[in-house]
């Protein structure tokens, strides 16, 4: 028997403009008709639910979320000190937080051990609340590449989320171990950005083209796609003439390299959340001013370029980073599309494509991303209009339900887990205790 979602106001995602709806007709899990317009259901349906005042929308899709990262305060906290066991657990607790949000999916573009692979199925099993989710392994990265976090003496280390890789035939490697394992794609750290390398910000390739093209060709030969970090204007040029998937960041593209993207079809997840939530609250979060002030910057040149991007017609997804401190899961997956009206100059109903059907393309574009006929019925409904405040998609009050596969999710929330000391690292003190602060001088006698 079909069930039906009726009246309100329907964004279907397509980028089609809001219509009223009529209903979302839905038979096993998935939407079988959308009907707007004024129209009369048939007697003896049954309604899921009666939308009308509200909105009716895909599930938000994050095409940027680190499930196995615990919410980490520290690039110590994300790479050594739980345990794989741990790490797994924490991640199936989270991936909950994620769905109440709204967010139906997410594209996990890499983490530790196998831990998205197995996130991934537990909630396919239905063990576990969760979005759906596409995930990568750990990131390949090099000595210069995001996820060599350790100096060379130390090296890499098996927790962490990179794997250090020095030549093709290790690249070869991981690409081969990584699909056996079951990833949904593999990550590449086409640029780095350690503060070694970037004191006052920047970025540089990680890789040559030629040893992008050899982790691509490799990818797509085992029928899986690869996506990039890449923030390095080079590296994102590097990453288009090797036939990378996607591309995450591109902040430090210069406007010829924004064209040549644009030009190249290949979409971007510009993930500005990250730096948003540090440049604009980084210090209520613990952040030093340091810290804040490079981000504050790194930020004003992320937005210039990307509305630089934005015009070119780079087509951008929504990503948000969530899995740090800075951007807890089921925070802020809505924030992205605030940053791209207020700042990109998109519209609200351009932002909202960018979030669903766009940013499908990062899971799995021929089930989810649009209310459309033959796709998953992964909806939202919304108290208000998003179309004249893009924010109320960030306030849990706002959201009045969430359906995944046609079941409505339960989105009360659940009481918080605490996190442990040495979830953290071995730290000994904040700061230093120098014996004058205990003992202030004395004048001399
Ligand atoms: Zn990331």
């Amino acid at each position: 028997m079909a069930d039906y979602i009726v009246n309100g106001r329907l964004i279907d995602g397509t980028g089609a403009a809001a219509a009223p709806l009529a209903w979302l007709k839905i038979e096993e899990g998935r939407i079988v008709e959308v009907a707007t317009g004024a129209a009369k259901l048939p007697d003896g349906s049954n309604v899921l639910l009666d939308a009308a005042g509200m909105t009716v929308m895909p599930g938000l899709i994050d095409a940027h979320c680190h499930l196995s990262y615990g919410d980490a305060r520290s690039i110590e906290e994300q790479d050594l000190y739980a345990s794989a066991e741990y790490r797994a657990l924490r991640s199936a607790w989270h991936a909950g937080k994620v769905l109440r949000a709204g967010v139906t999916s997410v594209s996990d573009p890499g983490g530790s051990w196998n831990i998205g692979v197995a996130v991934r199925d537990a909630i396919k099993a239905g063990m576990y609340e969760g979005p759906r989710i596409a995930t990568a392994g750990r990131y390949l990265t090099t000595s210069t590449g995001l996820a060599d976090y350790f100096p060379s003496w130390v090296g890499g280390v098996p927790s962490g989320v990179g794997a250090l890789t020095h030549n093709c035939e290790d690249m070869l490697t991981e690409v081969r171990r990584q699909v056996k394992n079951g990833v949904d794609f593999i990550k590449v750290a086409a640029s780095g950005e350690s503060p070694m390398m970037t004191p006052g910000g920047g970025s540089v390739p990680a890789f040559t083209r030629g040893e992008l093209a050899v982790i691509a060709d490799e990818t797509h030969r085992l029928g899986r796609r690869v996506a990039a970090h890449a923030r390095s204007g080079v590296a994102v040029i590097d990453c288009i003439d090797a036939g990378i998937d996607w591309i995450m960041h591109g902040d430090y593209m210069t406007p010829q390299q924004c064209d040549r993207l644009a030009e190249s079809a290949i979409p971007l997840c510009p993930t500005l959340t990250f730096l948003a939530n540090t440049a604009d609250w980084g210090l209520l979060a613990g952040c030093s001013p340091a810290r804040v002030e490079r981000v504050k910057r790194n930020y004003e040149t992320a937005l210039e370029t990307l509305r630089h991007a934005h015009k070119a017609g780079v087509k951008f997804m929504c990503g948000t980073d969530s899995g740090f401190a800075i951007t807890p899961f089921g925070e802020w997956h809505a924030r992205e599309m605030e940053i791209f009206v207020e700042q990109i100059g998109m519209s609200p109903l351009e932002a909202i494509s960018c979030a669903t059907k766009n940013a499908s393309f990062a899971v799995d574009s021929a089930n989810v991303g649009t209310l459309q006929a033959g796709k998953w019925a992964d909806v939202l409904v919304v108290d208000g209009n998003p179309l004249d405040d893009i924010r109320i998609l960030q306030r849990k009050t706002s959201i009045h339900a969430v359906f995944q596969g046609g079941e409505r999710v339960d989105l009360a929330p659940k009481k918080p887990a605490q996190k442990w000391a040495w979830e953290r690292a071995m730290s000994i003190s904040g700061h230093e205790l120098p014996y004058e602060a205990v003992y202030p001088p004395v004048p001399a006698p």
